[in-house]
């Protein structure tokens, strides 16, 4: 069988190809050179997957895409409270090269907008680091993302530091306020080195999926960054990685992304996608027309807005019987707080004739603590009222099956 996954990105890139509003960025010549026709897209699955149409293998400069990734680096690398104190996370509302301070701490209003990033990208590798291996480090972990060997444009690294005027200005502001320590030369040719790097949309898809994923790269299967990290870096995303058109985007598109000047889009979607777009023509905001229209398609066509998450159908519990001397209770589908209420709510409005009273849990797919706890809860509380627990748990999903009371529940081969 040929998946129409391929087919159905083309067909969405062609529905957008002759629009040629916009313009490519002008404020860094190589940029402004560049070719502003090629067109990509490419989604990469919670499974690894890499679905892709267009332009997909043309190489572009990550830019401002960078950002959500070094602030992964920086908060893996030196701790959320350490990050937390140098840059902060609300959205500006501004363009991406406005110097947003907070008024009172004069910290960078989030890791998103130029000021914030070059703030972030000081606290990569110490404060003693060179230019050279700070950047090194980020390139090692950029390639971790992609799963393969990352590389950096010199040629539009010079070309922007040869017009980084704004970014120094920054920079010499953020010194003055001792939010960085190196000199402002170094602190921005550090920052525009990182946004140098050379990606395609399927390297960003991967690279976004890791984030969507909880820090684990699909494809090699690494882990990467932690969870929490992936959390933080796809909130901040969401309120502010789209700069003065975030509100809009994440009503109309909803889904968490950032945009670079070179043309890239990212987007990523909690436990599920990564989605990366590339054509070069930017509207006012410095965003890819195009690219944000096939996120806007696909959103619609596919569903993928955050917000209209349908209701989970059907429940938690498949099925409740009672065989001989067992009741069995049959689980399926994830088993976080919703999972798991539907358990205990199933559970306290049947009554339970027994004496022994087993769980199937081989269709539960998934659970998180919470959802973990409730349920040993439930089963503890049985025990209590008299019946014999056992469950049925080879993936071992529900841990190591502790109660509150220290002892274990038993696990068993039938139901
Ligand atoms: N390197 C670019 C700059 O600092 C990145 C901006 C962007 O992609 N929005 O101006």
């Amino acid at each position: 069988m040929e998946i129409p996954l391929p087919h159905y990105l083309s067909a969405t890139l062609d529905r957008v190809r002759e629009d040629t509003s916009g313009a490519v960025a002008d404020y860094i010549p190589e940029l402004a050179a560049a070719d502003p026709d090629p067109l990509a897209v490419a989604l990469c699955t919670a499974t690894g997957h890499v679905y892709s149409a267009g332009d997909d293998g043309v190489e572009f400069s990550i830019q401002s895409i960078a950002k959500p990734f070094a602030y992964a680096v920086a908060l893996q690398e030196v701790g959320v409270e350490k990050v937390l104190a140098t840059v902060g996370m609300e959205p500006s509302g501004e363009a991406f090269n406005e110097l947003s301070l907070d008024g009172g701490t004069h910290r960078p209003v989030n890791p998103m907008i130029n000021a914030g990033a070059i703030a972030v990208s000081q606290l990569i590798n110490g404060e003693d680091s060179t230019v050279d291996d700070r950047v090194e480090l980020l390139r090692h972990y950029f390639s971790r993302l992609a799963g393969r060997d990352l590389r950096i444009d010199e040629r539009v690294t010079g070309s922007e530091l040869a017009t980084a005027d704004r970014n120094l200005a920054l920079a010499h502001m953020l010194r003055s306020y001792g939010i960085i320590a190196d000199t402002a030369e170094d602190a921005v040719a550090g920052y525009v080195r990182e946004c140098s790097m050379l990606v395609t949309v399927k390297d960003l898809a991967v690279m976004g999926a890791t984030l969507a994923l909880g820090g684990r790269q699909p494809v090699t299967g690494d882990q990467v960054l932690d969870p929490r990290v992936c959390r933080q870096v796809q909130s901040v995303m969401a309120s502010a990685g789209m700069y003065d058109g975030a509100g809009k985007w994440m009503a109309g598109v909803g889904i968490p992304a950032k945009s670079g000047v070179a043309g890239g889009l990212l987007g990523t979607l909690p436990g599920q996608l990564g989605i990366a777009t590339f054509s070069p023509r930017l509207d006012g905001s410095g965003n890819s027309v195009r690219g944000a229209e096939v996120f806007r398609i696909l959103s619609d066509d596919m569903g993928l807005h955050l917000m209209s998450a349908l209701p989970s159908r059907g429940s938690a519990v498949r099925s409740i019987r009672s065989r001989g001397l067992a009741t069995v209770i049959r689980l399926q589908g994830g088993l976080g707080f919703t999972g798991a209420e539907d358990f205990l709510s199933t559970v306290a409005a049947h009554e339970l004739t027994t004496t022994r009273v087993v769980v199937d849990m081989r269709r539960v797919n998934d659970t998180n603590s919470f959802g973990r706890a409730m349920v040993l809860e439930g089963l503890r509380r049985i025990r209590e009222d008299g019946h014999r627990v056992a469950v049925i748990d080879p993936d071992g999903l529900l841990g190591d099956r502790r109660l509150d009371d220290g002892t274990q529940v038993e696990t068993s081969e039938d139901a």
